[in-house]
């Protein structure tokens, strides 16, 4: 049989590719990353930090454009590394001739294990910018990153408003070894991402001036939407008491949502994924959520069960008893495409609604707002009714 068609032009590439493990793709890599992938291997993102250490530092400098410019053969190849990356490069181009985007990650990914395949460094290779999130978030992206930037190659760092702003939090003071660190999961607070959506529109009128009206527009109209959602949001996180807005979760990846909304976070791991869970993590926040009289425990969509489950056993062991969310939630990966929660705006509305639903579902006062009309995208009907009974673990 003869293989697809080389001028395949998708600019969504198979689902399953991400998922696979792509051992011959790796080996090709040796020379350029250090290789092993899956959730159990030893961390290598600081192994190659260390090696290069102007790759860490030029992470939060900024590029200069290509001085050639974008569009030399006519298209503007855009290639974006995580969910979030490509969602907010699809909206902004909306309605641009002769735009390609090439995301790297889909739904359900953990962006701080991924290893670029060799196909994505083609693209990154052939890209005329590439979007990433950065602080750290692509810890296996160090290497790749420092090559491109050698050759010229535009990598745009959606932090780096935030990060300029003075917005970006702290290492988790649970772990004395993390402080200094940036907690990469900064877009969790709406009012960040509006930052984001403004400095990129900014960047990508400046690459491509001819559509720099359209980059503008969209980005306006977009934020203004985030300006309603962070409204919406905070009136249902706001309505559970205070004493008991506290989210347990699998890693670190909540604390901006708790800062922009007011609830207090424990993760069972540190802020990244590629930190072990040890045996005294579970039975220290096992402990935790028994003391605090914590009613829910959530699981993360792209990172196992495993620890929040043997959290839940901790406390069954103990004669207690705690909940998990009605549904998992979106932590460092969004939804499917094309789904509510395959965007920004549905995946900050399903968390809130995930969150809301499983707190009255043990019993916590709270109040879920109405959908705003405003907002062009609505919930589907399966996620306004929950049956609390049915999720019942
Ligand atoms: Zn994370």
């Amino acid at each position: 049989m003869p293989h697809a068609p080389a001028q395949h032009t998708s600019t969504r590439p198979p689902r399953s590719r991400v998922r696979q493990t792509p051992t011959v793709l790796l080996i090709l890599l040796a020379a350029l990353l250090t290789t092993a992938c899956g959730r159990d291997r030893e961390p290598v993102a600081t192994e190659a930090a260390a090696e290069s250490p102007a790759a860490a530092e030029q992470q939060t400098q900024p590029d200069a454009p290509s001085p050639t410019g974008v569009r030399a053969d006519g298209t503007f190849r855009i290639v974006a590394t995580t969910t979030q990356a490509s969602d907010l490069s699809r909206i902004l181009t909306d309605g641009v001739a002769n735009i390609e985007i090439t995301p790297l990650m889909g739904a359900g990914v953990d962006p701080h294990l991924y290893q670029p395949t060799e196909s994505d460094i083609r693209a990154m290779n052939a890209a005329d910018m590439v979007v990433y999130s950065g602080l750290h978030l692509e810890g296996q992206f160090d290497a790749v990153f420092a090559a491109l930037r050698e050759q010229g190659t535009l990598i745009y760092t959606l932090s780096k408003p935030v990060k300029d702003a003075g917005f970006v939090i702290g290492g988790f003071g649970a772990d004395e070894t993390q402080s200094g660190t940036d907690d990469p999961h900064f877009w969790f607070d709406p009012r960040n991402w509006e930052l984001t959506v403004a400095d990129l529109a900014q960047t990508l009128a400046e690459l491509d001036p001819d559509n720099a009206a359209a980059y503008t527009a969209h980005a306006d109209a977009y934020n203004a939407q985030l300006r309603t959602l962070f409204t919406w949001a905070s009136d249902g996180m706001r309505s559970v008491p205070e004493a008991q807005r506290y989210l347990v979760t699998s890693h670190d990846a909540f604390q901006y949502f708790g800062a922009a909304f007011g609830w207090r976070m424990a993760g069972i791991q540190g802020i990244s994924t590629e930190d072990e869970t040890g045996v005294g993590d579970i039975q220290r926040t096992a402990q935790f959520v028994v003391e605090q009289n914590i009613p829910v425990l959530f699981v993360e969509s792209s990172i196992s069960p495993d620890t929040i489950e043997a959290v839940q056993a901790a406390i069954e062991a103990a004669g207690g008893s705690v909940r998990v969310g009605v549904r998992e939630l979106y932590s460092d990966a969004m939804g499917m495409p094309g789904t509510f929660a395959g965007a920004y705006i549905g995946m900050i509305a399903e968390n809130v609604y995930t969150i809301l639903q499983s707190y009255r579902c043990a019993g916590a006062p709270a109040t879920i707002p109405d959908w705003p009309d405003s907002i062009d995208i609505s919930p589907p009907q399966e996620l306004l009714t929950v049956d609390c009974e049915a999720e019942k673990s």
